[in-house]
């Protein structure tokens, strides 16, 4: 068996080839997302059963028929959400999950409230976040279709389950300026969007076609 250190060796190095092939050599140049993603130690955010393929090119299963999202995406939402909204923005997340969109976040630097349905995910992603010194400014569980109307406005709000309408609670909790990054129904199947509100009205840029697990209505 290897030491702690070991371990710890082994997955900063297979970190860094993540980062470097699946992001880095794609199109995400950002610094500042190379960096959190060089330094979260994702294996801490997948399943025991998992943590051979923490770093592939792919989403993984953590239970409850949920998925932590690919590297690449994470990359890919968060420098479109960060690229548009001043540093230490008020960040709304829908969907914790396993929590590691969360910890890339808050070790950027931005206040972040997320909501995640399940508890008992929610649970083990606080107890995860809490290990590593990277506890957003709230977690919430609940129906992230509702937002979260008394931390709001926010600067930001990243969804990682496909809507089939953009919710009004999150156009309404959204500041001026602000950037909503989310998956979203078409009638092609699924896409990630970016949303941008400018004096009150939202603009919308198509990206990409995406696989994501549905928001579920509750
Ligand atoms: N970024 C997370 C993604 C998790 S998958 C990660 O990489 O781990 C999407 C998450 O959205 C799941 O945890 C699911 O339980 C949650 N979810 C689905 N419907 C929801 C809803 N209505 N409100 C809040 N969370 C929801």
């Amino acid at each position: 068996m290897l030491s702690p250190i070991a371990v710890a060796v082994r997955e900063e190095v297979a970190r860094h080839k993540m980062v470097l092939e699946q992001i880095a050599q794609r199109d995400i140049t950002d610094d500042r997302v190379l960096k959190a993603m060089q330094k979260i130690p994702r294996h801490f955010f997948v399943p025991d059963d998992m943590k051979k393929m923490a770093h592939d090119d792919n989403p993984l299963p953590i239970g409850h028929e949920q998925t932590i999202s690919q590297p690449y995406m994470v990359a890919a939402m968060t420098t479109l959400l960060t690229r548009l909204i001043p540093d230490g923005s008020k960040v709304l997340e829908i969907g914790s999950g396993s929590g590691y969109q969360t910890a890339i976040l808050v070790d950027m630097g931005y206040e972040v409230h997320s909501i995640e349905l399940l508890p008992e995910l929610l649970e083990q992603s606080k107890k995860v976040l809490q290990g590593l010194d990277l506890m957003p400014a709230s977690m919430t569980c609940g129906d992230g279709h509702l937002g979260l109307l008394e931390r709001g406005p926010f600067g930001g709000i990243i969804a990682a389950a496909c809507a089939k309408k953009l919710p009004k609670a999150w156009k309404q909790q959204l500041a001026e300026q602000g950037v909503i990054v989310a998956p979203m129904s078409t009638i092609n199947g699924q896409h990630l969007f970016r949303w941008l509100k400018n004096q009150g009205k939202l603009s919308r840029k198509k990206v990409m076609g995406v696989r994501f697990v549905p928001l579920v209505r509750v």
